[in-house]
């Protein structure tokens, strides 16, 4: 199957922090694949900003190190063409260094402008300031703002009516890169496209829905960062939230970027406050023999006394007449048995079973892998083959995208890649709104609360594990499990 490549608009994109960790693994590479797929016009200019003195030359040598590291130097055979787009500006996001010449830059050019605030979001609202006093905060400008958007509700409330001085919120993206993963925005055109699943997607046929996102890595060199947030500001608030959201919502009247984002924000506004008995938070171990290579949590960061949690594991209700009574389990976390992040429903057991008793209990399954090998998967009871009476087995009915799809079906677009064509084209259906990122606060905002109030202490978990055993105690205490977490 040969996908559909639609160019986009002539376009600038300054990139604030062209010169960061993420610019040069995830936002560069993916330009140059959209360049290759012949979405980007020849027209288009991408210009780095960011504190380190270099000139155009220097950083097209910097981003073509990047391509070929972090990889889409394969993509065409065309990096010159593409770094011939690129030019640098040395910018101070607090001074006035730099400001000018980008003004001069950006002059006079009628396209899209684009500015990707890449950067520490202590900057964010110091770079929104700047584009306005300097005249580049027109109309039909855009910003992209990076995660963590906030720390908290307050913080999130504060940035927001700072970007809202000198930005519409039509003009403001949001990123959650795994709102931009294609099997997330499959899970929408499974739901919605197909006759077969809605009708069962409620409390009267759902026993309850698992999300998981596991890691196998640790804090890396992210220890100082990530030991002032944890795993619930850091993937619970905005990714876990965002695939809960798209799992659970009603479906929208269309798919256009108000009305599927009125409807996340319905079920961020039912969730429940959560229990403490459930919520189980932990801190992963040191590798057994591996010390040195696998730290444990607390020597990651540097910091024996932390108490921040590198693996959450909770149970939401959503207090609406769709899901009233069933339970969503999240879960994630760092040092895990293996990456993968996915979303199961598991349906109800059929009301009545004409088998005997030893034909076993079986249900129906879907599971929605995000990664790795995107796809979609439905548990289907059938009976098992050959004599000896009616056996019954569950197998899979398999859609792996690579596989279902061939060729250019497997080899996917990345979410960044996806992000950022969606902004130039305007379309903000998978960026997160002001409300929507107020109310996900407003309801992590009680648990972090509560923890801190308790002086709560995580529960240490062996590296390379599932988490402490208290997340696998609060499922068996529902009378269910986990699912396996498997590459
Ligand atoms: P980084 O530290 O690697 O890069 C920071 C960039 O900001 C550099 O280009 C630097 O020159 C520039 N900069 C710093 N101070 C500046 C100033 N005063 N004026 C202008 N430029 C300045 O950071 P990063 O890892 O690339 O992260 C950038 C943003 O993306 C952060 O908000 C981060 O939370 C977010 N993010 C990063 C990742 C990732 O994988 N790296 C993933 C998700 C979100």
């Amino acid at each position: 199957m040969v996908s559909r490549v639609i160019p986009v608009d002539p376009f600038d994109l300054v990139i604030f922090g062209g010169t960061g960790d993420l610019a040069r693994r995830k936002i560069l590479p993916g330009l140059y694949r959209r360049y290759c797929a012949g979405q980007m016009p020849e027209e288009a200019r991408i210009i780095g900003a960011a504190r380190t003195e270099m000139d155009s030359a220097g950083y097209r040598e910097m981003v073509s190190e990047a391509i070929s590291e972090f990889g889409g130097k394969d993509a065409c055979d065309n990096l010159d063409a593409f770094l011939a787009m690129l030019d640098y500006v040395a910018i101070d996001a607090r001074g006035e260094t730099g400001w000018a010449e980008l003004q001069q830059m950006m002059a006079g050019k009628d396209r899209i402008e684009v500015y990707y605030f890449s950067v520490a979001p202590g900057l964010f609202g110091d770079l929104a300031e700047r584009l306005q006093q300097w005249g580049m905060a027109g109309e039909d400008s855009r910003i992209v703002v990076e995660k963590p958007f906030g720390r908290d509700l307050a913080s999130a409330r504060a940035l927001n009516a700072t970007l809202a001085t000198y930005f519409k919120e039509q003009q403001i993206y949001r990123i959650d890169h795994y709102l931009g993963k294609e099997t997330v925005q499959n899970l929408m055109a499974v739901r919605f496209g197909n006759m077969l699943f809605e009708p069962l997607w409620n409390r009267q046929y759902v026993d309850h829905i698992q999300i998981t996102v596991a890691e196998t890595v640790g804090v890396g060199g992210r220890g100082e960062y990530y030991d002032k947030s944890g795993a619930m500001r850091d993937m619970v608030q905005n990714h876990l939230m965002q695939l809960l959201c798209l799992i659970a919502m009603e479906p929208p009247a269309r798919f256009d970027p108000d009305a599927v984002r009125d409807e996340k924000l319905k079920v961020i506004r039912a969730l429940d406050p959560v229990l403490p008995h459930h919520l189980v938070r932990g801190q992963y171990e040191a590798e057994e023999g591996n010390e040195e290579e696998a730290p444990s949590y607390r020597d990651a960061v540097d910091n024996p006394r932390s108490r921040t949690e590198s693996f959450v594991a909770l149970k939401a209700h959503i207090s609406n007449w769709r899901w009233h009574g069933t339970p969503f389990y999240l879960r994630t976390g760092k040092r895990m048995v293996a990456r993968s992040s996915e979303i199961t429903v598991v349906f109800k057991d059929t009301p009545h079973s004409i088998f005997a008793e030893d034909a076993g209990r079986h249900r129906n399954v879907l599971s929605i892998r995000l990664q790795p090998n995107e796809g979609i998967t439905l548990g289907v009871t059938i009976k098992e083959p050959g004599p000896g009476g009616m056996r019954l087995v569950d197998v899979p009915l398999d859609m792996t995208f690579a596989e279902a799809l061939g060729p250019d079906g497997g080899d996917q677009v990345d979410a960044y890649e996806r992000l950022i064509m969606d902004v130039i084209r305007g379309n903000q259906t998978l960026f997160m709104r002001d409300d929507e990122v107020e109310a996900a606060w407003a309801w992590t905002d009680p648990i972090i609360q509560g923890w801190e109030a308790r002086n709560d202490v995580p529960k240490p978990y062996d590296s390379g594990s599932t988490g402490p055993t208290d997340a696998g105690e609060m499922m068996r205490r529902d009378g269910r499990e986990w699912r396996k977490v498997s590459p």
